[in-house]
């Protein structure tokens, strides 16, 4: 008997998620020193993590004999007193990807239909997959979630709507009114599963905090690993009712977050300026991609988050020539956006180095 045909169906045609190509990875194929190569591809904080998070980070490795606390408890108590709510509305997930596969894990099975835009973070979609749910895709409109639609696309089985504004790979939001509306919207037997990757660079982004009191059905989702610099560190939350949160927890490991990842997101929360410069300085970041790409007649989608589209033509062959010069963005043609290319926002100098180089090659490919 072959190992296949002992495997569930739902992991035999699972897709693998493909991410932003690492550094090391990228110099090796080019034999170039990694410290020359720019990634501006994976939405990570070009500020690198606050330096109180890194101090605190380091004196946590100096226990690393020690279990980390499984309730994560004094992060908890943090994000409580951030928000205005109770430590017990939240769960902590090793990233808010795990916080996607604990939902999976809570509400779908084989028969469930989920509701989520098109391109949107691959995650929503593997997810459902992976537990036998089934995709219902609705495609963006202007690059922000066609709301009305994905009203409309909700049936008697459907169990999750996933909805993120900004959005990934688009940069496009949602206005809070309509967000509010859209969930006031939805029938009872559905969660709203509301993703605020980004939302700290969003000036406007919407407060889901009154859907919760009023007792709907919605949980929301941050992450350290955009504005707060911790990518590598992987640890996110969700916030919402007690009963919701209660039941993501009986389905995660008991020691899901490291204790290092736990003291660098407690000191990162004690970091308001740390923020606010990251989300000061990506604006500037934006506005000077925009205008670069303006100047060399590339179109850009607006964007509330920190990366940027902008439509190039061949988007697979600008990648490969942009990676040829040391500079790593993301292809768009896995999402449906064959001409397009997501750029993260970098530093000031990254920006001028990614300009210069889309200009070299806008002589040369179109
Ligand atoms: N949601 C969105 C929209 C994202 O873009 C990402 C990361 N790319 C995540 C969730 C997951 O982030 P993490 O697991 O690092 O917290």
């Amino acid at each position: 008997m072959n190992l296949e045909s002992l495997v569930k169906p739902s992991v035999l045609t699972q897709p693998v998620y493909e991410p932003g190509r690492p550094i090391e990875d990228v110099a090796r194929e080019l034999g170039i020193d990694p410290a020359g190569i720019v990634k501006l591809a994976s939405n990570e904080n070009p500020f690198g993590p606050s330096p109180r998070a890194l101090e605190a980070a380091r004196r946590a490795l100096e226990h690393g004999q020690l279990y980390p606390d499984g309730g994560c408890v004094a992060l908890r108590q943090k994000l409580a007193a951030v928000w205005g709510l109770g430590a017990d509305q939240f769960v902590i997930g090793n990233g808010s990807n795990e916080i996607l596969e604990l939902l999976g894990h809570v509400f779908l099975g084989p028969g469930d239909e989920v509701v989520m835009g098109v391109p949107a973070f691959a995650v929503y979609n593997l997810v459902t997959r992976l537990f036998g749910a089934r995709g219902i895709k609705v495609p963006m409109r202007e690059f922000r979630h066609d709301l009305a639609a994905m009203s409309a696309a909700v049936t008697a089985r459907t169990k999750l709507v996933f909805v993120a504004s900004p959005n990934n790979p688009t940069g496009g939001a949602n206005r809070a009114e309509e967000l509010l509306g859209f969930a006031r919207g939805l029938p009872e037997h559905v969660v709203l599963v509301f993703d605020e990757a980004y939302a700290e660079y969003d000036e406007a982004a919407a407060d889901l905090r009154p859907l919760i009191a009023e007792g709907r059905k919605v949980i929301c989702l941050r992450t350290f690993s955009k504005i707060y610099g911790l990518a590598a560190f992987r640890v996110g939350y969700g916030y919402a009712a007690a009963a919701m949160t209660g039941l993501l927890s009986r389905v995660r490991q008991p020691f899901n977050v490291n204790a290092i990842a736990q003291a660098a997101a407690l000191a990162a929360l004690d970091d308001g300026d740390f923020v606010a410069r990251c989300a000061r300085e990506n604006r500037a970041g934006l506005a000077q991609l925009e205008a670069g790409a303006r100047t060399l007649g590339l179109e850009t989608v607006p964007s509330a988050a920190n990366f940027l589209l902008v439509k190039v033509g061949n988007g697979a062959r600008w990648f490969v020539e942009l990676q040829r010069r040391g500079v790593i963005v993301r292809p768009l043609q896995p999402y449906g956006l064959p001409e397009w290319l997501r750029i993260t926002v970098g530093t000031r100098a990254q920006n001028e180095r990614l300009l210069a180089d889309l200009g070299a090659l806008a002589g040369t490919i179109r």
